[in-house]
């Protein structure tokens, strides 16, 4: 049988897929795959990530289905912009705002992008190397 997603359109007048049924992430936000939730906002979820990188690696991604970031920025900025407030929210909750901390948003075959639902790994409580690998 033929899977049919339902598109919408957003007010940019993008495609967009509001769920997409074997797609790890938006399961989470479904609630069929368990995660540890950390924050929400309206068209955001945070929760933490299962393989952590530091004392906080929390992933923040928007509820919508976009593959990546280039997906999300062209489809809606101000879904954008939710996104990086709750960044600096998740920040702020877990004490790491003053320390400092790094956002990394890995897009493509190149940067070991795993799971094609954008999503911002925001890592922080140790000192951080530079240049990442
Ligand atoms: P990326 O390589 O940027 O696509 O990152 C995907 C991230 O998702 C990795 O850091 C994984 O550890 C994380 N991850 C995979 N499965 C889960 C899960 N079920 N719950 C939380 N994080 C996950
Ligand atoms: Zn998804």
């Amino acid at each position: 049988m033929a899977t049919i997603y339902v598109v919408g359109v957003t007010g940019e007048g993008q495609a967009r897929i509001p769920s997409v049924p074997e797609c790890l992430f938006c399961r989470i936000v479904s609630g069929g795959v368990p995660a540890s939730r950390v924050l929400e906002s309206p068209r955001t979820l945070s929760f933490r990530d299962i393989s952590p990188q530091a004392p906080t690696h929390v992933l923040v991604i928007p509820k919508d289905h976009y593959p990546d970031l280039a997906a999300l920025a062209a489809a809606d900025g101000s879904l954008l912009t939710e996104l990086v407030n709750q960044v600096d929210e998740v920040a702020r909750a877990e004490g790491i705002s003053e320390s400092g901390y790094r956002v990394v948003f890995n897009t493509g075959a190149d940067a070991g992008q795993a799971v094609p639902h954008v999503h911002a790994h925001v890592l922080g409580g140790r000192g951080l190397g530079w240049p990442p690998g």
